[in-house]
């Protein structure tokens, strides 16, 4: 009876220690950053895992700690098959394996399958698919699109021909080529050849409540908002940004729309209708496209954009799309939180954020009275 009674307080004892023992609280969250620090056994199982180990958590009373690998194995324990706790983890044995088909497609002189990259890296070509998509925010495809397009730029810039660009880029026909080069490029590459010299850009600068603002228009629909102290900036960043373009201003056609620009920053509206000519990597362009999808009044997180473009893992490149934002207000880059709701970085600056922000939980239409610019695009307010 005595024998029994210390048997369960041992048990109870041992209980609160492990899920008392911070290393636990480590395996609980999965940490990746615990990996090579300890292993933990499962005597139930006789398997031990590193701590991030996905599987299903042990009860921490059947729980061990282990200094290294060797004192696991020593009392009899087994590595787990699922988390390969002697050898490098599964997560970062797919990111070697994607970086490697990153660095094949970049090598490459033509366009690489599904196929050919699931053989070399010797996974099943939808697991591929799946986890290249999750780490890199899009599909295999569409990074080979954007390195042939990269390297058409070169080319063109740099062959003395059209012709010549098209092969040495990796397009395997002219005709196929000539299909996808409008979007690519924005232009004809014959007029990107030229180094957009026979583009013909209009701007207009204003006055808002925010500060000075250029807007600037292709044939096809506005190509910059920018938002700024200074003109003569704005005016230099629209010159940097189109080098050979003919740069026409003062043109009273232009100031109509200007001034509907102005008042969209200055009133909200729901709709603003204005033609867009957005040029932007097709993943720049996914993530922009989201950003239009904000209901205003409303914010989102990097991390609600990322899941919204079904790259749930991309919240970082996702970040340095809306930096890359050059159609301010109109592509509402500024709708974009911190995922505890916190207001950071705006390429136009933080204050000019807070001002659009506030602006527009005021102008809010057919949303609840109470719901102010921290309710979230999830949210039901904001649905
Ligand atoms: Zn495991």
């Amino acid at each position: 009876m005595g024998f029994r009674q210390g048997d369960v307080s041992l048990q109870l004892q041992l209980q609160f220690s492990i899920a008392d023992d911070p290393r636990w609280a480590l395996i609980v969250a999965r940490d990746e950053t615990a990996d090579g620090q300890f292993w933990f056994s499962v005597s139930t199982t006789g398997i031990y895992c590193r701590p991030s180990c996905p599987s299903r958590r042990a009860r921490p009373e059947n729980v061990r700690f282990h200094e290294t690998v060797a004192a696991a194995r020593a009392e009899g324990f087994r590595p787990c098959k699922r988390c390969n706790p002697d050898g490098i983890s599964n997560d970062a044995a797919n990111t070697r394996l994607i970086v490697k088909a990153c660095r094949m497609m970049e090598k490459s002189e033509r366009e690489l399958s599904l196929a050919d990259l699931a053989v070399a890296v010797n996974l099943s070509p939808s697991y591929f698919h799946r986890i290249f998509k999750a780490a890199m925010g899009i599909t295999p495809k569409h990074y080979s699109a954007g390195l042939r397009a990269e390297r058409l730029r070169e080319e063109l810039v740099k062959s003395d021909t059209v012709t010549e660009a098209i092969y040495g880029s990796g397009f395997n026909s002219g005709s196929r080529f000539y299909e996808t080069s409008q979007g690519i490029l924005g232009m004809t590459p014959k007029t990107y050849r030229a180094g957009g010299k026979n583009e013909e850009i209009h701007f207009a600068l204003g006055m808002t409540s925010l500060g000075s603002i250029l807007v600037a228009s292709s044939r096809k629909g506005i190509v910059s908002i920018l938002i700024g102290d200074d003109p003569d900036i704005l005016l230099r960043g629209l010159q940097k940004r189109f080098p050979h373009a003919k740069l026409i201003g003062a043109d009273a056609d232009y100031e109509g729309l200007i001034a509907r620009v102005v008042s969209l920053v200055d009133k909200p509206r729901l709709s603003s209708n204005l033609p867009l000519d957005i040029r932007g990597t097709a993943f720049q362009q996914r993530v922009w496209k989201a950003l239009r999808e904000i209901p205003l009044g409303c914010t989102a997180t990097y991390s609600e954009i990322a899941k919204s473009i079904g790259a749930p893992t991309a919240a970082r490149a996702v970040a340095s799309a809306c930096a890359a934002n050059k159609i301010a207000v109109v592509i509402p880059c500024h709708r974009v939180v911190r995922n505890d709701g916190s207001i950071s970085g705006y390429a136009w600056g933080i204050n000019r954020k807070r001002s659009l922000l506030a602006k527009e939980a005021n102008a809010q239409i057919g949303v609840k009275p109470d719901a102010s610019f921290t309710n979230r695009v999830t949210s039901d307010a904001c649905r």
